[in-house]
């Protein structure tokens, strides 16, 4: 799990690395309500480095300019990610920019610092423009961070001895970030160095382990599930669908068009026990297309194994809601499945085309109720 700038940069302070005073910014409202001073920098929060060079990050002079700032930023896509979120931060007055970073070496198996003072770009480039200026250092995990550590970086990019508390201390705390959170990578970049030679970490990259979330960090696997419950809300308004979650460790999902009738699903279903991940109203005209992009979009949402689809074909076509939902059908997980009932126009056609679809995928009901044994058998086999 790659973490956003704005959660690493909690992760970091959390261990006693300073970072620049800030707050998260969704709306162009939010930047008033933030009590900062000027210059401060506007930075787009999106899971990929090179920002900067993107556009995504802005320096602002004024309450005035931040707000104009934040509203070209919010919206607009980095390498294809939408920003839906900033961080605004006061602008560090930096005398130089370094880079220091922890991360898994795999091939010997422990944890090795990159350290160089030509911070600022990412660090291919650094190791492109000044292959000499970069150090790497392994660490034994027995021992963690000694001060011949510290001293053989200073050493070898040729930086004053004066150094050695601030960089001594810094890299200590990047080692506990890493450790305690089972990273792969802790990267801070830049980090900035004011004129008192104090170290400020002004961007951030995390990587955490994803096998240790589940057990050992529940909080960041919550932070995660909501962000991508977020960006489902984003996609289905874009595609003028309505997305409810419901309950987040929910396995099923349910898909409608028209909020009776998907409440009515959602009641049965409920009544019988089962939980709902969330529910999903296609609104009027279900062509195939929205139908397909509906059970993509609901389909994605980790933990979901079924969707109990529930169409009145009216002016829709029943042959066209099964088409939609053949198209889909190749998308599905390994252990995915669909229930669907739909009635109105051109059931029978319908029927036959859900009908050839290859089995095990799907299943077709007539009735509201015979829902709830579908899924139950289904359940009971997963
Ligand atoms: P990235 O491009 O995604 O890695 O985003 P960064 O957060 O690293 O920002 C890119 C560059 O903007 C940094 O290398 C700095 O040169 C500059 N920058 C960002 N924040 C500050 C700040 O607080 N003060 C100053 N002086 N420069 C900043
Ligand atoms: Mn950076």
């Amino acid at each position: 799990m790659l973490l956003m700038e704005y959660i690493a940069r909690d992760l970091l302070a959390a261990q006693g690395i300073a970072v620049p005073r800030g707050t998260v910014i969704e709306s162009e409202a939010d930047v008033s309500r933030a009590s900062l001073s000027f210059p401060a920098v506007l930075k787009a929060q999106v899971p990929i480095g090179g920002r900067g060079k993107a556009g995504g990050i802005k320096i602002v002079n004024s309450v005035q300019e931040a707000r104009d700032t934040a509203a070209r930023l919010l919206g607009m896509t980095i390498k294809g990610l939408t920003v839906d979120r900033l961080l605004l931060v006061e602008k560090v007055a930096a005398m130089q920019e370094w880079y220091l970073a922890i991360l898994l070496d795999r091939g010997i198996k422990v944890p090795m610092i990159i350290f160089s003072p030509e911070g600022g770009m990412e660090i291919e480039e650094i190791a492109r423009v000044h292959p000499d200026r970069v150090v790497r250092a392994q660490v034994n995990p027995f021992n963690g961070i000694q001060e011949y550590i510290t001293r053989y970086l200073l050493d070898r990019t040729g930086l004053d001895s004066k150094y050695f508390e601030p960089l001594h201390t810094a890299l200590k705390q990047l080692y506990r970030v890493y450790w305690e959170n089972d990273c792969l990578l802790a990267e801070i970049n830049p980090l900035m160095v004011d004129h008192e030679g104090r170290l400020i970490a002004a961007d951030a990259k995390i990587t955490i382990d994803d096998s240790a979330l589940p057990v050992r960090h529940s909080k960041l696997l919550a932070i995660r599930d909501t962000l991508e419950r977020e960006k489902l809300v984003l996609e289905a308004r874009k595609n003028k669908f309505l997305y409810v979650p419901i309950h987040p460790e929910g396995n099923i999902t349910i898909m409608s068009n028209g909020s009776g009738m998907l409440m009515a699903s959602l009641d049965t279903l409920q009544q019988r026990g089962f939980k709902a991940n969330s529910v999903l109203d296609l609104g009027g005209g279900a062509t195939a297309d929205r139908i397909a992009k509906g059970v993509e979009l609901m389909m994605t949402q980790p933990g979901v194994h079924s969707l109990f689809v529930n169409i009145f074909g009216g002016i829709t076509r029943c042959d066209e809601i099964a088409g939609g939902i053949k198209n889909a059908v190749n998308r599905l997980r390994d252990h995915q499945f669909i229930v669907v009932r739909m009635e109105g126009t051109n059931k029978p056609l319908g029927k036959e085309i859900l009908r050839s679809i290859p089995p095990g995928k799907i299943a077709m009901v007539d009735k509201l109720s015979e829902t709830v044994g579908v899924l139950a058998e289904r359940m009971g086999r997963i």
